[in-house]
C-alpha cells in the first residue's frame, strides 16, 4: 500500500533508548499515542491560536487547530500512499512548543531572550519538551520518540543551516526531510488560512465583502455557492464556500505533490532526502492564491486594531514575568532551579514561561506583578 518513497516504520533509525516492540502498535503509532498522552499536548487546550479563550469558546484553540491539521494531513497522506501514522504524529506534535498567547507570546519571549544574547524558537523548544521536559517513564527522560518524529519536529517548516545549529547535527540538516514531514507546513497553512477566515468572520472582524474582494479563491467558490443555493442564509453560503476552498487547497497539494514526486524520479526516502529541493508543494497558481489569503489574514486579522489590546496584554505579561524571574531566580519552582546548574538563567526562565497556558500565566501575573510580588513557585 505504501509508495516506494514513503517512510517505512521497519526502516526507522529508531529511539535514543532502545525499547522492545509492542505487539500490535508500530513505533510511529506509539509515538502518536505518547504525544496525545503528554502534558504539553493537553496544555494546547489553553493556548491561544488567534483568539484567546476569554473572547469566545467558539474559536479555535491551539489544540483544535492541531486536530484539524492532523485530519487534513491524514487525508493527504492516505491519498499519496505515505506513512499515515508518521504524518499524523508530526501533525499532532507540530505546535507543542508554542508559548502562551500565540505569536504575540512567541515574539515577547524571543525579544526578552535577545537581551541575553539568546533566542526562542518554537520548533527547538518542542524538541526540548519531547526530549526532556516530559517526565513519564522510569527508564528514560522525555518521550523517547523515534528519530523520524524528532527530525520532523525540527525540519517540518523550514531548513536550519547546519553551521548555525551544530547541536542539531544528528538531524541531517543538509538533507531534506521525508515527504511526510514536508507536508506538515502546507497542511498547517491550509488549516489556519481557512479556520482563521472562519473565526475572523464569526468574530465580526472580517466581513464577507472584504473577504470576497481580497481573497480570490474564496470569492470564486462563493459565486458557485450563490448559483446553487441563492436562497440560503449568508453564514451557510460562507461555510460552503470555505469548505470548497479547503477542498481545493487539499486537492491541489495532493495532485501537485504527486506530479512532482513522479517527475523528479525519486524512488526511495533516501532519494527524497538528497533531492535538491522539497517536493511537497502547491501548484504555482494555487500557491499564489494561498499567499493572497495569508497576506489578507495578516493585514486584516493578525495585525488588526481589534486584536491589538489582546496581543499587548499577552506581550506585557510574558515580558513582566521574564524580568521578574531573571531578577528573582530563587523564586522559580524547584525543578527549574535545578536546571540553573546546567543552563543559562534566561533559558531556564524561557523554558518555564513557554510551557505555561494562557490561564496559568494570567493568574501568575496577577499574583506576582498585579497584586504585589510573591513567590511564583
Ligand atoms: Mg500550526
Amino acid at each position: 500500500m505504501l509508495a516506494s518513497y514513503a517512510v517505512r516504520v521497519d526502516s526507522s533509525l529508531g529511539r535514543r533508548y532502545p525499547e522492545p516492540p509492542h505487539p500490535y502498535r508500530d513505533d510511529f503509532q506509539r509515538d502518536r499515542d505518547r504525544i496525545i498522552h503528554a502534558r504539553a499536548f493537553r496544555r494546547l487546550e489553553n493556548k491561544t491560536q488567534v483568539f484567546t479563550h476569554r473572547i469566545s469558546d467558539h474559536f479555535r484553540t491551539r489544540l483544535t487547530h492541531t486536530i484539524e491539521v492532523a485530519q487534513i494531513s491524514r487525508t493527504i497522506a492516505g491519498a499519496l500512499h505515505l506513512n499515515e501514522s508518521l504524518v499524523e504524529t508530526l501533525a499532532l506534535v507540530h505546535d507543542i512548543g508554542h508559548p502562551p498567547f500565540g505569536h504575540a507570546g512567541e515574539r515577547a519571549l524571543d525579544l526578552a531572550m535577545h537581551e541575553s544574547g539568546e533566542s526562542f524558537d518554537h520548533n527547538l523548544h518542542a524538541l526540548r519538551i519531547v526530549e526532556s521536559f516530559e517526565q513519564r517513564y522510569a527508564s528514560h527522560p522525555g518521550l523517547n520518540l523515534t528519530f523520524e518524529v524528532r527530525e520532523g519536529i525540527i525540519k517540518h517548516s523550514h531548513d536550519y543551516a547546519p553551521e548555525a545549529y551544530p547541536q542539531l547535527a544528528e538531524y541531517l540538516l543538509d538533507q531534506r526531510p521525508p515527504i511526510e514531514a514536508q507536508l506538515i507546513d502546507h497542511t498547517d497553512e491550509i488549516a489556519y488560512n481557512t479556520a482563521d477566515l472562519d473565526d475572523g468572520y464569526e468574530a465580526h472582524l472580517l466581513t464577507l465583502d472584504q473577504i470576497r474582494r481580497d481573497v480570490a479563491i474564496f470569492d470564486r467558490y462563493f459565486r458557485q455557492v450563490e448559483r446553487e443555493f441563492s436562497a440560503v442564509r449568508e453564514k451557510l453560503k460562507f461555510n460552503e464556500a470555505l469548505k470548497l476552498m479547503l477542498n481545493h487547497l487539499v486537492t491541489d497539494l495532493i495532485e501537485n505533490t504527486s506530479r512532482r514526486l513522479q517527475s523528479s524520479g525519486v524512488q526511495t526516502v533516501e532519494d527524497i532526502r538528497h533531492y535538491p529541493e522539497r517536493l511537497a508543494a502547491f501548484s504555482p497558481t494555487t500557491n499564489g492564491e494561498r499567499a493572497q489569503a495569508k497576506e489578507f489574514l495578516n493585514r486584516n486579522l493578525y495585525h488588526s486594531e481589534s486584536l491589538r489590546p489582546q496581543k499587548a496584554d499577552g506581550e506585557k505579561i510574558v515580558t513582566d514575568l521574564f524580568q521578574y524571574w531573571m531578577s528573582n531566580p530563587y523564586d522559580l519552582p524547584t525543578s527549574y532551579q535545578r536546571q540553573l546548574e546546567s543552563e543559562t538563567r534566561a533559558r531556564v526562565v524561557c523554558d518555564y514561561l513557554a510551557g505555561m497556558t494562557d490561564n496559568y500565566i494570567i493568574d501568575l501575573h496577577k499574583k506576582i506583578v498585579g497584586n504585589g510580588v510573591r513567590s511564583g513557585a
